[in-house]
């Protein structure tokens, strides 16, 4: 069973090493965990439901409490408090495109709002309820989880939107193939979520974003469906998919989508390289970015979150077998551990290993380690439970992402760590922060920053704590004109910031398209978009 209040099943947990435990307290100080509230007394305090009663809606409290907010901090801090103040009011699983159309029908009547949730695994408030007048009600998508076409011969699939990463895998593997779309929160959550969120997998760099698996697809509006076909390529004016991809759930609800696939590789493997340093390490893996070398996979990350990986994996005799290994290499505190990973046909694998190693070597880059790669894959979806485990032990952690051209890639990580890093100087508090390049371009890169501070008894004085980084983290990327999400998306949190991304013209248009839909304001406001 799921978790109410934090990330993934109950049934698996994440403990904290002692060892890592003394390394946060060292860093960041002890953390004082407030007991979180339990499930009987938040029950309670959900509403009564303002819907008309529906044969397909629910209003029972448990559902209602469950879909009321999704996975960003301020999310877990509600949650973990009890603090939840808005439930949708109703929740409703339907199994059909009639099923969503009567439901878009019951809200033009009831002037209901509906929110399109695929996982729930939001970090930016794409999901959670807004006070207002008029009736909240969650569509959940889970329902529609099957493979309805598979067409081998294009290698296109016909998925309902509501499925899950991996009951997704697991309908196309035995056929032979794979979507190859692996967010770190790829238990949970779906297709239709990737598509509306913009969403990008860890081995983007070989299988692309989705907006390169999104063949086509049905979308129910509030004006009347809209029909994707999946055209190889068409110069028929602007791409509609484009409006679809990253829509958020403001112009429709995708109910099937056709999917582009590989072929099952031969070989996924992963593999350890230490650089010298951040610098050494971000210009080889831009050389092999630029050289156009098939890999799968460029995880750089920095000194510090080479450290704080290796600390938190509590492999005490491990980490320090490769400390003094390092130390003999002459690899200084400055070390930066690459994840590569190498995707492929066994031959185009090996070539693609070779040079990729070649350029490392280049780079004064040591031999690739196997030990390391495996360990990153054992644990790669099981990171998330480790921020159950911090909150338990008191301490708050979050991320901030963006993507940039090469030039500016290292400046602006530079500048978003500053800014975090003496954050919540004025509190007396210290914070923990990391980087990693997560997806690599041949113009740019992203970068993605980790920060993790103590949490305060009180919850709204930890969300005001998290608000401070955050704004000044964002005020830091938009100094250096990335992009306001390279991945999570816009929702609640990054909405404030979306005109100075796209102009004054292009939120016009935006908006446009939006109202052209869904005139009466149905569909997830709020989210976006603020009207
Ligand atoms: C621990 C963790 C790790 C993460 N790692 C990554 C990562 O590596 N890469 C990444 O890209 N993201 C990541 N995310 C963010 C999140 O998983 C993505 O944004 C994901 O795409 C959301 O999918 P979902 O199905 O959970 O959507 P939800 O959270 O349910 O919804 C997100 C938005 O999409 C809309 N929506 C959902 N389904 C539909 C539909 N069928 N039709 C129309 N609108 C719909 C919703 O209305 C909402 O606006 C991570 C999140 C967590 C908590």
């Amino acid at each position: 069973m799921k978790r109410w209040n934090g990330w993934g099943e109950q049934t698996t947990t994440y403990p904290l090493p002692e060892s890592a435990a003394a390394y946060l307290a060292e860093i960041v100080g002890e953390g004082s965990p407030a007991p979180d509230a339990v499930l009987a007394d938040v029950l309670p305090a959900v509403p009564p439901s303002r819907l008309r009663p529906h044969p397909m809606i629910t209003t029972d409290p448990a559902e209602r409490l469950s879909h009321a907010r999704g996975h960003s901090l301020p999310d877990m801090a509600a949650l973990r408090s009890g603090r939840i103040g808005i439930f949708p009011d109703g929740v409703a699983y339907p199994s059909s495109d009639e099923d969503v159309r009567a439901l878009l029908a019951f809200a033009h009547d009831t002037r209901a709002r509906l929110i399109p949730y695929g996982g729930g695994t939001s970090v930016v408030g794409h999901i959670n309820p807004l006070a207002g007048p008029d009736p909240v009600l969650t569509v959940d998508l889970s329902h529609m989880n099957r493979l309805q076409h598979l067409d081998a011969i294009s290698g296109l699939a016909t998925f309902e939107a509501g499925v899950r990463g991996p009951d997704l895998e697991a309908q196309l593997r035995p056929q032979g193939f794979t979507l190859g779309h692996f967010p770190q929160s790829h238990e949970f959550s779906t297709l239709g979520g990737w598509i509306a969120t913009r969403s990008s997998g860890q081995q983007s760099y070989h299988y692309g974003r989705i907006e390169d698996h999104f063949a086509g697809g049905h979308i129910e509006t509030p004006i009347g469906p809209l029909d994707l076909p999946p055209l190889p390529a068409s110069a028929a004016g602007p791409d509609i998919r484009q409006l679809i991809l990253g829509s958020e759930g403001r112009l429709g609800i995708v109910t099937r989508a056709i999917i582009r696939l590989r072929r099952l590789p031969q070989v996924e493997d992963f593999y350890g390289v230490f650089f010298h340093n951040w610098e050494t390490g971000a210009a080889a893996v831009r050389a092999i970015a630029q050289a156009g070398i098939p890999v799968s996979m460029l995880r750089l990350s920095d000194a510090q979150e080479t450290v704080t990986t290796l600390a938190l994996s509590g492999k005490v005799s491990l980490v320090n077998w490769a400390d003094r290994g390092l130390r003999l290499a002459r690899y200084g505190p400055e070390r930066c551990l690459l994840v590569l990973g190498i995707t492929g046909g066994r031959e185009a694998a090996d070539s693609s290993f070779r040079q990729a190693c070649s350029l490392c070597h280049a780079h004064r880059a040591l031999p690739p380690i196997r030990a390391i790669g495996k360990m990153w894959r054992k644990s790669r979806f099981l990171t998330p439970y480790l921020r159950n485990t911090l909150w338990e032990r008191g301490y708050a952690l979050d991320t901030v992402e963006t993507a940039v051209p090469w030039s500016e890639v290292l400046p602006t990580a530079a500048a978003i760590k500053s800014a975090i890093q003496t954050g919540l100087v004025d509190t007396g508090e210290r914070v923990l922060v990391f980087a990693h390049l997560s997806h690599v371009y041949k113009q740019g890169a992203s970068t993605y920053i980790t920060f993790l501070f103590r949490r305060a008894d009180d919850p709204d004085e930890t969300v005001h704590r998290w608000r401070m980084l955050k704004s000044a983290a964002t005020r830091a990327i938009l100094d250096h004109g990335g992009t306001i999400s390279h991945q999570h998306g816009v929702g609640l949190d990054h909405a404030p910031y979306l005109a100075a991304e796209k102009g004054a013209v292009g939120m016009s248009m935006l908006g446009a398209v939006r109202r052209s839909v869904d005139p009466e304001g149905l569909l997830n406001p709020g989210k976006l978009l603020a009207e």
